[in-house]
Parts: structure tokens; C-alpha cells; sequence
């Protein structure tokens, strides 16, 4: 036990996992369920090898049966994995929080989720807006700015700006709102709408980008000095990241050409899983190590909010069944390089 709380304190990133339920066609086909998970433990049973691979991470959601202890709701994943993000916020830290995995494991699903399953976006929002209106009447002044973007071969594109109005300008969201169905609800409808929009007709391109929701808040308190007004700012950055598919940059299956066709298909996703295990690394080494924030789009754009005096978690998403094995063996893997 407290191995495992040294482990925690010195690694960069907090990594959990979450297994999908079987989709109706996969229950349909009878798979086979080849994940199982114990408190912090994952098995993969391997359906033709018959080997099987254990993996540890700070936590394990495994959706697969209601009844399993380690079954988690929308609700447990965010007040596990995001919650404390928040907490950390309001201290003036910057964060991060990454869904990796294969595309149809459920990253949406945990990030937006949907009507009476909201993910961790909205639910982050809600908390956010109701905290500030509970500060109100206290001497912090807060200021909230929200951004979405999505990340497309390696270019940004702005979800909050229709292309009916490119000039449209960015309101900051006012505190006073509802704090339920604040401002930020109708802003990512938008962002959304306009995500959605973007990939039809162009082949599995919501598959291919990372969406990256940003909130940036600025706690102000005033203090008088020998009669003068002084304020003093602490501004903290928030990233939820709704990451491309992960069958981009998988390397388990290719090698050679394959491989670097992989890595140019999309060169963020490639270069993240590099500065994530180089934060680890220096993490674990406690001595300064090159992190290649420079050689993408999206590490470049999260780069105050990765390492140094900032808190990062990923969740990394899993198919339980058979027909998907590889996959989740890889997407385990990189999410053990995180640690
Ligand atoms: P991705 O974003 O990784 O491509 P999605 O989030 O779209 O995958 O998930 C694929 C399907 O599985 C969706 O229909 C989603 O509602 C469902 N799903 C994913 N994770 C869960 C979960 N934990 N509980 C219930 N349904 C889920």
C-alpha cells in the first residue's frame, strides 16, 4: 500500500482505465470477454495465446456488468479521475486530462457522455460555475474563458466560431449564470455541433482529430498595502482532451513503413506518448530530460499544462471483447508508459 502511494506521488501522470460494456452487436456475435479487472489490477486473457497480461494503474472502471465491484458510473469516473483536477485548479495549478484508446472504447463516452449521462466536461463545467457562484460574496474575483479545439493534421481549427460568422468574437462566460444551464451549455452544443458537422463527409475524420476543451480561470483578491489597493492574480489552465483514435498510432501490429506511416497520420498523437513517458522518465529520474513539446500541434498548445507544477491524468479506454485483444493490449501498454 505504501509502495503504491510512493509510486503515485512520483509519476507524472495518474492513469486509470475503463472497459466499455459489450455493444449490442458484440453481445449479438457472443464475444468473448478478455479483460477483467481487480481494484488497480487489469487482466487481458489473450482468446488465442491463451497467455494472459496483468497491468497496474491508479484506477480501474470496468463497466462490462453493474454488478462488478470495480463498476463505475459517469458519476465515480469524474469524481475520481476529474474532481480532484478541479481542486487543483482553484489551488492555481494548471491540468490535464487525456482519453486515449481505440475508436468505438467509450473516450467520448467518458469526456461528453450524453443526456442523462453526462461525462467529464459537463460535469467539470457544472462544478465549476456552481463553486464560483458559492465564492460570490467572498474577496476572490473570478474570471472563466472557455476554448474548444480540435486538432486536425496537424492544424487547429476553432469549434466555438461558425463559419457563418469567422469573426466572431469569444464572450468570457459570466459567473453570475445558472450554474446548472450556465453559458458554457449552449457554447458546447456548439463546439460539438460543429465537430459533428465538420465529420461527415470526410472519412472517419472525428476518428482522426483531438478535441481539446480549454478553461482558463483567474482567481483575483484585492489587498490594501498602507492605504493602496494591490490585487494579486492566479490564473490556472484546464485541458480536457478528447484524444484521435488510438489505431493511429499503434505500433504493436507495424513495423518499418507501416510504422511511420502511422506516425505521420497523426504526428500529436505520436509525439504526446513521447512527452508523456520523457515526463516519466524525469519523473522517476528526478534529473531533466528533453520533452519534445515542440514536435506537434497539440503538445505544443498543452505544453504549461504537461509536466513541471502541473497535475495530468489519463483515462484510457477499452473494448472488452476478444476481436479487439490487440488493441487494448496496446492501448494498456501506452497507458503503462505513462506511469
Ligand atoms: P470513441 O469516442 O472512443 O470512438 P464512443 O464514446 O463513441 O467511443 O463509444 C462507442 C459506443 O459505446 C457509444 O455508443 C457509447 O455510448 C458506448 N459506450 C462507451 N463507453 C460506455 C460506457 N462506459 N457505458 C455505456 N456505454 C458506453
Amino acid at each position: 500500500k505504501q509502495q503504491d502511494s510512493f509510486k503515485m506521488e512520483n509519476s507524472a501522470v495518474t492513469v486509470a482505465v475503463r472497459v466499455r460494456p459489450f455493444s449490442t452487436r458484440e453481445k449479438n456475435e457472443k464475444a468473448l470477454q478478455v479483460i477483467f479487472m481487480n481494484s488497480q489490477e487489469t487482466v487481458v486473457q489473450h482468446p488465442e495465446s491463451k497467455q494472459s497480461y496483468s497491468f497496474n494503474y491508479d484506477f480501474s472502471f470496468c463497466s462490462v456488468d453493474e454488478s462488478d465491484p470495480t463498476f463505475a458510473s459517469q458519476q465515480t469516473v469524474y469524481e475520481t479521475l476529474a474532481k480532484p483536477l478541479l481542486l487543483r485548479a482553484f489551488e492555481g495549478f494548471n491540468t490535464c486530462l487525456f482519453a486515449y484508446g481505440q475508436t468505438g472504447s467509450g473516450k467520448s463516452y467518458t469526456m461528453m457522455g450524453f443526456g442523462e449521462e453526462p461525462g467529464v466536461i459537463p460535469r467539470f463545467c457544472r462544478d465549476l460555475f456552481s463553486r464560483l457562484v458559492s465564492m460570490e460574496n467572498k474577496e476572490v474575483k473570478c474570471h472563466v474563458e472557455m476554448s474548444y479545439f480540435e486538432v486536425y493534421n496537424e492544424k487547429i481549427h476553432d469549434l466555438l466560431v461558425t463559419r457563418d460568422e469567422p469573426n466572431q468574437r469569444r464572450m468570457p462566460l459570466r459567473v453570475r449564470e445558472h450554474p446548472v444551464h450556465g453559458p458554457y451549455v449552449g457554447w458546447l452544443e456548439l463546439g460539438n455541433k460543429q465537430r459533428a458537422t465538420a465529420a461527415t463527409g470526410m472519412n472517419d475524420k472525428s476518428s482522426r482529430s483531438h478535441s481539446v476543451f480549454t478553461l482558463v480561470m483567474t482567481q483575483t483578491t484585492t489587498e490594501f498595502v498602507e492605504g493602496e489597493e494591490h490585487d494579486h492574480s492566479i490564473t490556472s489552465k484546464i485541458n480536457l482532451v478528447d484524444l484521435a483514435g488510438s489505431e493511429r498510432c499503434n505500433s504493436a501490429q507495424t513495423s518499418g513503413d507501416r510504422l511511420r506511416e502511422g506516425a505521420s497520420i497523426n504526428k500529436s498523437l505520436f509525439t504526446l506518448g513521447k512527452v508523456i513517458s520523457a515526463l516519466s522518465e524525469q519523473a522517476l529520474s528526478r534529473k531533466k530530460v528533453f520533452i519534445p513539446y515542440r514536435e506537434s500541434v497539440l503538445t505544443w498548445l498543452l505544453r504549461e499544462s504537461l509536466g513541471g507544477n502541473s497535475k495530468t491524468a489519463m483515462i484510457a479506454t477499452l473494448s472488452p471483447s476478444g476481436s479487439n485483444v490487440e488493441e487494448s493490449l496496446s492501448t494498456l501498454r501506452y497507458a503503462q508508459q505513462a506511469r
